[in-house]
């Protein structure tokens, strides 16, 4: 290979010269020398081979300065003894940013930083790229040459190539004085934001769902392997994105279905293809391919200043983390049966709620997500689980490995990723100090939930799983309002058969030790899909085939819960609640069906329940017009404020965007909240809710004020919502919100904030 100095016109390195390079770099690693005799020989090489009259690499200290480890060109002298501060000069400038810099004239940029001990100032251009491992800068590799030029995209690519060598070498630990291992925890120190959707505090360790790949063999032994290998690994990469974008899955895809759609557009990329293939053609493996042209991309990316490029490169980037888990054959943490550390802290783009319930629950803490809204079912899965979780984590994948210490403030919203002792030290007064208020709550279990002025108020909890049983008796509710019996389906990979079910309803029911149980017949549909039933494609799937128009449909599956659940019931009381029921002939036809069942049953011998209960869910307006008719059917209703909610208001409450847009403690809502208080009223039926808003002390302050008297919510806003009871007068409320109501228009909650603070009611 011809190598040129000076001024002289020069080459682009051609496929066989990054080749060479690799090459050359595997036959310094396996020379015998020591770490900073390997550096030496690397930066001798890829000046004589890139045609730079200087070739140097920088390495970052503890404090965050970098050294000067290895330079062909630069004065020897300098060596360990140039140190750039963090930031400083072009080189701090390229680790800071993370990314290259490739600059025609360094000394006129504004950042360059002039060191007469290196003898540069005969340098003009300089092209900078960081030495990056797993996304943490560990320091820089730069060249640099007399004449003022530009380098070319294949020069970065070289150099992008070289530094994933570097980077390997150093954190196998072979450099002397570089801990690379305590630059990379370092580096991660830092708080991210998001919004709390299931509320705590939790110390743990990070858990990444999807975990990411370290590419550790950079060469390839053989490339036709490789190639073969790349091949595969796209084209199940294609076949999983076409899957998700399926009929069936679209429904769970929801608002990601855009995201998902950009991904296919890049997967399909031919210019991503011909890139990696170049890369692995060179002599890298397939993974370190992959990584290489993320890596370069990503340069071309940062260079646009459009938010959408900024965008996009989160998709690339995904992509291909992706594209590196199935090159390592890995799926989720959960599926892989990856050991848990006790205190789980699950960090992840996306998740849904079955996928939450596929981990051991008695490991995890907390959940940071990227995406997702306080009323997704992720997010009341999390409630369910206890789990302090924290929502629109923009960035967190990147920013945290598996292994890592966090800290979840669900109170706030941050996230500290590698918190310092004095951060873990706050946080665990802080703990303390919850756990404290815990206690305080658990003080008022034994206590009647009454408020100030006599008014008797039922708490129930929320549930749906067979551990949420403790919290019945822990959390001193009255019963359980509300059990999410889709729950159990989508924790199980088949079709729970009948006997199945009706063990699990029998185990609720028995550990319910009498207290009222009501069960919600099976609510899929919308973000609730089980991967066993076909789904037809929808354009809205909150809209769509869901819940009670599933059971209608397919009366087979709807009639196996019904038994299950009457033969679990063994002539014991049963509550039955039907959900997203939009007409009272709906209601009609379901009670028939449940009839015809307890004959059928009774008939085999199975004892008839002494007692059944029949409840709809008013959570689609239409029914808000159609009460009188609703309620001589039913033996209760049960307001499912969630849905509800997104319906009056027309915002997908998974969709983080829109979900928060109105308030549920706006006049329109509430209004409506009252009418079913009202009907109930009027036709002797009980009335109660149990959506998120019942678990909010403010919000829950509200619909007492509106008349409510029987709410259930997450088991852990049982102690919060009871203590706000306690210091309430109902009276008072009632008579405040009705005039609001009278009066006002729009989101009444700074009022009832002003209402609370004057009377001193406990709202945590
Ligand atoms: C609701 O919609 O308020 C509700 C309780 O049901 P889910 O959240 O399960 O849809
Ligand atoms: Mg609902």
């Amino acid at each position: 290979m011809q190598t040129r100095r000076g001024d002289e016109p020069r080459t682009l390195p051609s496929e066989p010269a990054l080749r060479v390079i690799l090459r050359r770099l595997r036959e310094i690693m396996a020379e015998p020398g020591d770490g900073q005799s390997r550096l030496d020989k690397i930066v001798r090489q890829i000046s004589g081979l890139m045609v730079a009259e200087v070739c140097s690499i920088y390495l970052k200290r503890q404090d965050g300065s970098l050294e000067l480890f290895a330079t062909e060109g630069l004065k020897k002298e300098a060596v360990h003894n140039t140190r750039m501060k963090r930031g400083e000069g072009l080189v701090g400038r390229c680790a800071e940013i993370a990314v290259p810099i490739n600059e025609p004239d360094a000394q006129l940029h504004p950042a360059f930083s002039y060191r007469p001990e290196t003898g540069e100032e005969i340098y003009h251009s300089m092209l900078a790229v960081p030495i990056l491992r797993g996304g943490v800068v560990l320091g820089v590799l730069a060249v640099q040459n007399r004449t003022r030029r530009e380098y070319s995209d294949e020069d970065v690519e070289v150099l992008l190539t070289t530094a994933m060598v570097v980077a390997e070498h150093i954190v196998s630990g072979a450099v002397a004085g570089v801990n690379a291992a305590a630059e990379i925890s370092r580096s991660l120190a830092g708080v991210a934001h998001g919004e709390p959707i299931s509320e705590g505090i939790a110390l743990g360790h990070v858990v990444l769902h999807e975990p990411r790949v370290v590419v550790t063999k950079l060469l390839a032994e053989d490339v036709a392997t490789e190639l073969k290998r790349l091949e595969s690994a796209v084209h199940r990469l294609r076949a999983s994105l076409d899957e998700m974008l399926s009929a069936e899955a679209l429904a769970q895809a929801g608002d990601h279905r855009d995201v998902l759609e950009a991904y296919r557009m890049f997967a399909n990329d031919r210019g991503w293809m011909r890139r990696m293939e170049a890369a692995v053609r060179e002599g890298l493996t397939a993974e370190a391919a992959v990584e290489r042209v993320q890596n370069a991309t990503r340069t071309r990316m940062l260079r646009q200043n459009d938010p959408y490029w900024r965008e996009r490169l989160r998709d690339l980037d995904d992509l291909s983390d992706r594209l590196l888990r199935i090159l390592a054959g890995r799926t989720t943490a959960a599926r892989e049966g990856l050991e848990l550390p006790a205190d789980t802290i699950l960090v992840a783009r996306t998740m849904g709620p079955a996928e939450l319930l596929d981990y051991d629950r008695e490991k995890l803490r907390g959940l940071v997500i990227e995406e997702g809204s306080g009323q997704s079912h992720v997010a009341i899965v999390a409630r369910a689980l206890g789990l302090a979780a924290v929502g629109q984590a923009r960035g967190i994948v990147e920013l945290v490995s598996t292994g890592d210490p966090i800290i979840v403030d669900a109170e706030r919203g941050d996230i500290h990723v590698r918190p310092s002792t004095d951060i873990v030290t706050a946080y665990s007064d802080k703990v303390r100090f919850r756990a404290r208020r815990q206690r305080r709550y658990q003080a008022l279990r034994e206590l009647p939930t009454v408020t100030k002025d006599g008014a008797r108020i039922h708490l129930h909890i929320n549930a749906g799983l067979l551990v949420d049983l403790p919290h019945l008796h822990e959390s001193g509710a009255e019963g359980i309002g509300l059990f999410r019996t889709e729950l159990q389906f989508m924790i199980s990979s088949t079709f729970p058969r009948r006997d199945k079910q009706t063990e699990t309803y029998r185990q609720i029911l028995d550990g319910a030790s009498g207290k009222p149980v009501v069960f919600r017949s099976l609510d899929i549909g919308g973000d609730k899909i089980l991967p066993y039933i076909r789904h037809p494609k929808e354009e809205n799937p909150a809209l769509g085939w869901r819940a009670v128009r599933i059971s209608l449909d397919r009366p087979g599956l709807f009639r196996t819960q019904i038994q299950a659940l009457i033969r679990a019931a063994g002539g014991r009381e049963l509550s039955i609640m039907v959900p997203m029921v939009s007409t009272v002939s709906e209601i009609e036809a379901v009670k028939a069906l449940i009839a015809r069942e307890v004959d059928h049953l009774a008939k085999r011998g199975v004892p008839r329940p002494e007692r059944l209960r029949l409840g709809a869910m008013v959570e689609v307006p239409s029914l808000l017009f159609e009460l009188d008719a609703l309620m001589p059917q039913v033996d209760f209703v049960s307001v499912g404020s969630n849905d509800l909610m997104q319906f009056l208001f027309a915002a997908d409450r998974s969709n983080a965007q829109v979900g928060h847009r109105y308030d549920p403690l706006s006049v329109s809502a509430l209004r409506a909240l009252k009418q079913v208080v009202r009907a109930g009223a009027r036709h002797g039926v009980p009335v109660t809710l149990c959506g998120e808003m019942a678990g909010r002390t403010l919000d829950a302050m509200a619909l007492i004020g509106l008349g409510y008297r029987t709410i259930s919510m997450a088991p852990a806003s049982i102690g919060p919502v009871k203590s706000m009871i306690l210091s309430l007068d109902a009276a008072k409320v009632a008579s405040v919100v009705d005039e609001l109501l009278e009066t006002k228009s729009g989101s009444i909650r700074s009022y009832l904030q002003d209402f609370a603070k004057a009377e001193g009611v406990e709202l945590a």
